[in-house]
């Protein structure tokens, strides 16, 4: 059985269509990413799996069980979001024991319950400070220690990370997927960052105008985007909108009602002396090249198309107007109702 079942949930807000018979499961301990632009209605599942929001249409399941009627106290959940919301006024120490209280734990319960989040958490030393004594990283823990804290079945993260530098931002990344598997809760993270959702969820959910574009693990989404906009919001693409022949397939897209779309690194550009077989590829100019520390992303022309492309560092460097070769090995095609119809090599 699933841990979370959702059933065809639709709401409107007046006569905004925000979240679309949108359906899936989740199995226990694992964590699923929504992914999606602002807007999307992200935030409207999460509410409603919370109840906080009640859905105009749909069910909500809970180990098989209906929960569309229960009070947001009754349903298990624990919440992190990205403003911290931690109490001001409250230790660290106080603010894990938070939900404990309300549940009107034991002082020893309490003691030994607290202590083992703070290790879990990596606050040891920390209990006695106050929100504004710590960095946004540490309060974000506090957040997550008091999520945890009365063991909630489900764990729902709202773009926890937000707010916080880029550098921190990683490391709690590695943190949490770390944190989630030793305890083992069902989470579910709301970002619309494609990086984190990568690294840190075991199944992505692509979600785009109230609707779900794909379910997946992140390798998968990543591999067979199912639509356009899967394949151009997670990682990077190009579309192909001009009639271009490239090794030797015609692309000729917006002729033939398919779209096309090619990914970077089924690109390769170089100088004609780097092919052995030029026969398979195109003529292209150089007209752009982005330093990406770790390699280039350099922009090519063919015709009349641009396509992107990394280069490793280690290659000959290129120069903007160089003349190079094409070669793609790989683009994804749809049909006119965006679904994948095929992959050319
Ligand atoms: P974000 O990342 O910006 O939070 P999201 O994908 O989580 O985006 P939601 O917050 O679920 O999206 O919002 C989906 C749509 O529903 C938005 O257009 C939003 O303006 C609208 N919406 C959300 N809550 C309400 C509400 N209470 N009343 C009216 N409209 C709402």
């Amino acid at each position: 059985m699933q841990h979370v079942e959702v059933r065809g949930l639709d709401k409107h807000f007046g006569s905004f269509h925000a979240v679309k018979d949108v359906s899936f499961d989740i199995q226990k301990g694992h964590l699923i990413g929504l992914l999606g632009p602002s807007g999307g209605g992200k935030t409207s599942i999460l509410r409603m799996l919370a109840g906080l929001e009640s859905p105009d249409a749909g069910e909500i399941l809970f180990h098989g069980k209906r929960v569309n009627a229960l009070p947001p106290q009754e349903r298990g959940i624990g919440f992190v979001f990205q403003n911290y919301a931690l109490f001001k006024h409250m230790t660290v120490q106080e603010n894990i024991a938070y939900g404990l209280k309300v549940q009107k734990a034991s002082k020893t319960q309490i003691r030994e319950r607290v202590a083992e989040l703070v290790e879990l958490t990596g606050l040891k030393g920390f209990e006695q400070r106050y929100p504004q004594q710590l960095s946004g990283g540490q309060r974000q823990r506090v957040a997550f220690a008091r999520a945890l804290a009365p063991e909630p079945q489900l764990l729902l993260l709202d773009e926890p990370f937000a707010a916080i530098d880029a550098k921190i931002r990683q490391e709690l990344r590695s943190w949490l997927r770390e944190l989630i598997e030793r305890v083992g809760i069902t989470s579910i993270f709301v970002t619309h960052d494609q990086d984190e959702a990568i690294e840190v969820a075991d199944e992505i959910m692509v979600i785009s105008q109230g609707q779900v574009e794909q379910k997946g693990t992140p390798w998968d989404i990543y591999k067979e985007p199912a639509t356009p906009f899967v394949a151009s919001f997670i990682g990077e693409s190009t579309q192909i909108e001009h009639a271009v022949r490239l090794h030797g397939f015609d692309l000729a897209a917006q002729t033939s009602g398919t779209r096309a779309l090619i990914r970077p690194e089924y690109v390769e550009v170089g100088r004609p002396s780097e092919f052995a077989l030029l026969s398979a590829t195109e003529e292209g100019v150089v007209r752009h090249l982005h330093f990406r520390g770790s390699q280039w992303l350099v922009e090519v022309q063919v015709g009349e198309q641009r396509l992107i492309t990394y280069r490793s560092l280690e290659k000959e460097p290129l120069q903007i107007g160089d003349p190079v070769r094409v070669m793609v090995h790989r683009a994804y095609l749809y049909n006119e109702q965006r679904s994948w119809i095929a992959e050319n090599r």
